[in-house]
């Protein structure tokens, strides 16, 4: 037999329990990580991805110019001509700033950095988008999740008490929310924004999709955040999202930003995609066409419920065992989002992204088999 190289060794060895215990904080190791699950070969509908790429002609010119970009020098620490091609593409107020993140993601722990820790509140309606919890609690502050009514509609009652009572330093709200799909009630929002004593986040992520939006409100709330991605309408490989905000929160978001984290490529590529933005929009058109069709072939469905939605995915419950059913699609070739946990609102429920004609139909044949 073949001796044991010291790499192998050494990577059986367990680390040191006590020294874990000792320097992670039992919050961080009692938390369940974001599971991304890989995909292989199977009809990926579970990330809310954008199913198109761009035509072969504009990838063409994309590769063009990617390969003039100088990757031994560091990029451009501001990014001034992809926020300058980000203001005119999304009409950002001259009076706000833009923060770039390496995804909305790394926005939202720039925030929890910046504003919270020790004796700070995070708070979101729930269920909602599962990094504001995970962001919360390991940069150090308590998460506070307001349960959602029947229906995932806001619960505004609950959500103004708690707002009172916990007095956040930061309220995250999903407009459209994930997983539920749908966009909270405005009037309730308004309240949130003139009564929360901190900062709101509006996170518009399923923006493309739904074309409701709090950016024209910013003048008026000059607490409030909004954050939206490119993950969503064909650019989540570049990981860019964008926060628009008060010049003062602003400045002090940009201390919290490590240097020069929006990459050479990704600000290259994110300028030549907004410079094609008709066509994302014709993609993101196409597919809330879809999620009509998706919504109506679900409905007709026994024994399935889907929650109308705003965005590019569909959250559906199921009268039966939603973790059979998540395998069976899966043992057919196609990765949905499994949502359940047993005695919470998410009770039997599954998440599809919106995919191409022919990945919604496979989906519908194997959710067809799987129900049989
Ligand atoms: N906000 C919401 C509501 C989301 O659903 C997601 C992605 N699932 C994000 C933010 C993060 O997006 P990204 O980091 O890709 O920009």
């Amino acid at each position: 037999m073949a001796s044991r190289t010291e790499i192998e060794v050494a990577a059986e060895m367990s680390a040191n329990p006590q020294c874990i215990e000792a320097l992670v904080r039992r919050e961080i190791r009692e938390l369940e990580g974001y599971a991304v699950p890989s995909a292989g070969r199977m009809i990926k509908l579970d990330a809310m991805e954008n199913p198109h790429r761009l035509p072969a002609d504009l990838r063409r010119q994309w590769l063009a110019r990617l390969s003039e970009v100088a990757v031994n020098r560091y990029p451009d620490p501001d990014c001034a001509a992809l926020k300058r091609r980000l203001r005119a593409t999304f009409d950002i107020p001259a009076e706000r700033d833009v923060v770039l993140g390496n995804g909305s993601d790394e926005l939202i722990q720039m925030i929890a950095l910046l504003i919270g820790g020790r004796d700070r509140v995070m708070l979101a309606p729930t269920p909602t988008f599962s990094m504001y919890r995970l962001i919360s609690i390991t940069t150090g502050s308590e998460f506070v999740g307001v349960p959602l009514a029947a229906n995932f509609e806001v619960d505004g009652a609950a959500l103004l008490d708690a707002i009172r009572r916990h007095r956040p330093a930061c309220v995250f709200l999903a407009y459209p929310n994930n997983p539920s799909g749908n966009c909270f009630d405005e009037s309730v929002i308004e309240q949130v924004l003139e009564q929360a004593p901190g900062v709101v986040v509006l996170d518009e992520a399923y923006f493309s999709f739904c074309g409701r939006s709090f950016l024209s409100r910013l003048n008026r709330y000059p607490d409030m955040m909004v954050l939206r991605t490119l993950s969503k309408s064909g650019m989540a490989g570049l990981r860019l999202g964008m926060l628009i905000a008060h010049p003062h929160w602003a400045a002090q978001l940009e201390k919290v930003r490590l240097p020069y984290n929006i990459n050479s490529l990704t600000q290259c590529s994110a300028e030549f995609y907004l410079a094609h933005h008709e066509t994302l929009q014709q993609q993101a058109a196409d597919i809330v066409a879809r999620r009509e069709q998706m919504f109506a072939r679900l409905a007709e469905r026994r024994g399935v419920r889907p929650y109308p939605s705003a965005a590019n995915f569909i959250l559906f419950s199921l009268e039966r065992d939603a973790d059979l059913v998540h395998d069976s699609l899966q043992n057919l070739g196609v990765l949905v989002r499994n949502l359940h946990r047993a005695a919470t609102p998410l009770e039997n429920c599954l998440r599809v992204t919106i995919g191409t004609e022919t990945e919604n139909k496979r989906f519908l044949e194997a959710l067809d088999s799987s129900l049989s």
